[in-house]
């Protein structure tokens, strides 16, 4: 069977990432597979030359090829279905009958339904990686985990450039300087990533989570966890994920959030239920109360955002606060999550 790798559609997405990195091609032709035909430029802007993918054992070849002479497409974003001025060939056409799609999917929203209703017209199968369960004998296939955890850095690195002065604590003969204070909503793979980096940079950590079973966690990592002391409220739903909260738990919450925000330099928030909107947490006011030069990270922003001010994809100012709502995180630290991604997909 031959492999094929696409590049990554840059129209909109800005996408950066590749599927494959050389290391794992030869992987895969070590195992047995034909060919690993990649298409020429794939690896460019995750810093994987072509001649890495050459030396590695792939072949490269055209966009036509990748689709026309492979059996398995392996992808970040499923495919584009529709010509552009940029990119005039619908590539999935020329795919064979009975083909293999592996790439993330988003089955349970509407996104992609279009390029679903395509797979299934065409015949061809496709594996969503974001799919896969996340139990512990599956972690090496779980790419949620896996950006997850990327984006939780990234977002701290994103605030920290946009902070206009250190993470860490210093005295120096300039002047004491006070640590950042961080508070990190949700305490998910994201949030605990986010908590793990700030830490490391010197920063005081405070964390919120509505399921009891992350206090340890948080803590372990050296973070405050804060709670609501008012209402009561296991906030566990099925399958280690988060369930929609009472109201008045909902409005306890936002009286601590209303209270913290006043003190926090950097918000860090990445509260998420399982095919919900993302929960409201964070109001226009909260981040107007902050510190003219805080800074909010949205990791929530792709669906629908946790504070008010968001813009899904923007850098915005706010009363003097900046709140970055890009969409995109792991695609910004492209050279590690193509690793990562190209682990767990080979
Ligand atoms: P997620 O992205 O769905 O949600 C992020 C966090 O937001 C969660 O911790 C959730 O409790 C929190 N949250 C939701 N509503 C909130 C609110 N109103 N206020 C504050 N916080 C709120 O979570 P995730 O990163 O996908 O992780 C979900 C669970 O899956 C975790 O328990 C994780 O440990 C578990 N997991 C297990 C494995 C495994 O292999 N066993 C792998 C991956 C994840």
């Amino acid at each position: 069977l031959s492999i094929g790798v696409p590049t990554e559609s840059q129209v909109r997405s800005g996408e950066r990432r590749v599927a494959i990195t050389p290391q794992n091609a030869a992987v895969l032709l070590k195992k047995g597979f034909k060919e690993v035909l990649v298409e020429h430029g794939a690896g460019f802007q995750a810093q994987f030359p072509a001649h890495d993918y050459e030396e590695a054992g792939a072949t490269l070849v055209n966009a036509t090829r990748v689709w026309t002479d492979s059996n398995i497409v392996l992808k970040i974003r499923p495919p584009r279905l529709r010509a552009t001025t940029l990119s005039p060939n619908n590539f999935i056409s020329g795919f064979r009958e009975g083909g293999v799609i592996i790439s993330m999917l988003q089955p349970n929203s509407d996104r992609y339904k279009n390029v679903i209703d395509t797979y299934q017209s065409k015949g061809l199968t496709s594996f969503a990686m974001d799919m896969i369960p996340r139990i512990t004998r599956a972690q090496s296939f779980d790419v949620l985990s896996s950006m997850a955890n990327i984006a939780g850095y990234k977002a701290v690195l994103e605030a920290s450039n946009e902070f206009g002065r250190f993470i860490t604590g210093q005295t120096t003969a300039a002047g004491k300087v006070p640590p950042c204070r961080v508070l990190i909503i949700g305490a998910g793979v994201a949030g605990l990533s986010a908590i793990a980096t700030a830490r490391r940079m010197g920063a005081i950590v405070k964390c919120f989570d509505t399921r009891p079973a992350t206090k340890e966690q948080v803590q372990s990592l050296g973070a405050e966890f804060v709670e609501v002391t008012d209402v009561k409220e296991d906030g566990s739903g099925g399958g280690g994920y988060a369930k929609v909260m009472s109201q008045a738990f909902h409005d306890a919450e936002l009286r601590l959030f209303a209270d913290l925000c006043k003190d926090t330099d950097i918000l860090i928030t990445t509260a998420l239920i399982p095919g919900r909107p993302a929960p409201r947490l964070i109001t226009e006011e909260m981040v107007a109360s902050m510190k003219p030069g805080s800074v909010v990270v949205d990791l929530a922003a792709e669906n629908g955002g946790n504070c008010e001010p968001t813009v899904p994809g923007q850098l915005i100012h706010h009363k003097g606060v900046t709140v970055i709502g890009y969409t995109d995180l792991p695609s910004r630290l492209p050279t590690q999550s193509s690793t990562l991604y190209s682990n767990n997909i080979t």
